[in-house]
């Protein structure tokens, strides 16, 4: 018999939980999702981790983010805001290459859900 785990989109929970802006984001409906544990630990052993950014970025992305019931279009919408804090005239050349990561990093895992999600 299957077993099912939820997946937080965003993790570690270690790194992510600390904050409360970035613990709101984690806990953002749609980027929850339930997985077979198969695909759940193929996921997490091809994507070791989602990089947490600075607390003005978390904000940032946390004020544009559009929840969803899809979890593709949350992911969707994850990627978006992400794109447009790191547009931010002010935001650094460290900042956009650490928003690059975080999409790769929110993207590889798209598959996984893709065949593990119930
Ligand atoms: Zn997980």
């Amino acid at each position: 018999m299957a077993t099912y785990n939820r997946h937080h989109l965003l993790y570690e929970s270690a790194s992510w939980e600390v904050r409360p802006e970035s613990r709101c984001l984690r806990r953002s409906s749609g980027l929850i999702v339930r997985m077979t544990q198969d695909s759940h630990s193929a996921l997490h052993n091809a994507v070791t981790t989602v990089p947490v950014p600075n607390v003005y970025m978390v904000r940032s992305i946390a004020h544009s983010f559009v929840p969803s019931p899809d979890i593709f279009q949350a992911m969707d919408n994850l990627c978006f805001s992400i794109d447009e804090s790191v547009n931010h005239p002010r935001a650094t050349m460290l900042d956009r290459r650490l928003g690059q990561l975080m999409i790769d990093s929110v993207v590889t895992q798209r598959p996984f859900i893709r065949e593990g999600m119930v």
